[in-house]
């Protein structure tokens, strides 16, 4: 759509995370610039690690990063699931395989160098604006430009907006109105160790995933090796908002009371760890209006057991920038583009909620889990890693 080709209208991202920044590399691969307005004072990502599946990778590549990216993630050998009471292992699927079954690799990598490695690539991009310290607090989209309102008294005038502001996405708030995000009920703690203090037998190049009752433990190295993810998951009533803080180690202990020694180990060598209240969103069909739209958690929030959230962002995006080379007006460009991604994402939203049961289940439901996961491998999860282009 040439109308939006002209760098004096370009296109403006609320929020410039993950999905707010490969939104940017996916418009400016189409030759669509865009300006990315984030509420930090720095574009910034929580220290902690994040598992890219075959189709996230390909979504990379597309957008142009793969090279970025590839120094600084690992490339583990298997994905594996261990019982966290007997501590035998259900089932461990290697991942040589998956360049050639997929068509790319399964990658685990830190956060801040992720959000890095975009913004570098970004920043080559003589068609990407990057502004930060600026908060979108409202909009006003009069059919032919959308007014922004930010928190400081600026506004900013474009002829498309695309809110990648997260899960409390003020965007959304206004776009769709459904109120607060839904509270799982499940706790995550997350922490992040020097491989040197991780005992010697579960220093793994592995995706491992203990699983407990109503909890489980997932680690996995970053950056060459030199670190350690821990994510711990819990049930929990106790916590009724969406907040992070720091955790408490005594919850912490007590929840995974029943889980064996090398559980109880990677937890006892964690002093620190920082909280999530894990939330989600029932999915939804339309999440654009005229010449809004949103993406990435503003529009699917999904659990994090499917580790598909970033993936999606990335997905929606080169769908954005695809719709609106395809359409002949914003509007139908936005109208178009969730009706090629609801089914993918909401099938993720609804299938993380089984997995978070899945993963946390007791008795004969344990039971049919290992039985399942050895009988299955990654089968299981082919339809995520296999991708779906929305035709
Ligand atoms: C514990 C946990 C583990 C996870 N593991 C994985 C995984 O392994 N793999 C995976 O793919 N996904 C994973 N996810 C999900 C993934 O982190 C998210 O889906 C992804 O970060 C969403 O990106 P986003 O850009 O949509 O939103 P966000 O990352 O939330 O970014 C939103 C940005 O918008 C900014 N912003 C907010 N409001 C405003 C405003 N009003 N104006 C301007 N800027 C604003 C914020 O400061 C932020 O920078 C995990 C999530 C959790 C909680």
């Amino acid at each position: 759509m040439n109308a939006l080709k002209d760098p004096a209208k370009s296109i403006i991202i609320a929020g410039g995370g993950i999905g707010g920044l490969a939104c940017a590399l996916a418009l400016a691969n189409r030759g669509y610039p865009s300006r990315v307005l984030e509420q930090a004072p720095e574009f910034k990502e929580v220290g902690a690690g994040i598992q890219l599946g075959p189709n996230s990778w390909r979504a990379l590549r597309e957008l142009g990063a793969e090279g970025a990216v590839k120094s600084l993630a690992v490339f583990p050998k298997a994905l594996v699931m261990n019982d966290a009471i007997t501590a035998e292992e259900v089932v461990s699927i290697p991942l040589g395989g998956f360049e050639q079954r997929f068509g790319a690799p399964y990658a685990l990598i830190h956060r801040a160098d992720f959000l890095n490695a975009l913004l570098e690539t970004c920043k080559k991009s003589p068609l990407i604006s990057l502004i930060h310290s600026q908060q979108v607090k409202s909009f006003a989209d009069d059919g032919k430009t959308v007014r922004i309102e930010t928190a400081w008294a600026a506004h900013f005038d474009t002829p498309a907006l695309i809110g990648a502001d997260g899960l409390w996405s003020t965007i959304r708030g206004q776009l769709i109105g459904d109120g607060a995000p839904r509270v799982a009920g499940h706790i995550t703690y997350r922490a992040v160790l020097p491989a040197a203090e991780v005992p010697e037998h579960l220093r793994r190049w592995d995706m491992v995933l203990w699983s407990g009752p109503k909890c489980h433990l997932v680690h996995y190295p970053l950056r060459g090796g030199e670190l350690y993810n821990l994510v711990a998951v819990f049930h929990s009533n106790r916590y009724e908002e969406g907040w992070n803080s720091y955790g408490d180690p005594a919850e912490l202990k007590e929840r995974f009371q029943d889980t064996c020694a090398d559980v109880k180990t990677m937890l006892g060598k964690i002093a620190e760890w920082r909280m999530w209240v894990l939330c989600d969103r029932e999915p939804i069909k339309q999440w654009s209006k005229g010449r809004v739209t949103l993406l990435g958690d503003a529009a699917h929030p999904m659990l994090q057991y499917l580790a598909q959230g970033a993936g999606m962002a990335m997905e929606d995006s080169l769908m954005i920038a695809k719709c609106l080379d395809e359409a002949d007006s914003v509007e139908a460009a936005f109208q178009a583009y969730p009706a090629k991604r609801y089914i993918r994402t909401g099938r993720l939203q609804l299938s993380a909620r089984l997995y978070g049961e899945f993963y946390h289940a007791e008795g004969l439901r344990r039971e049919l889990r290992n039985a399942y996961c050895r009988k299955l491998g990654y089968e299981g999860l082919a339809w995520i890693y296999d991708g779906w282009d929305g035709s």
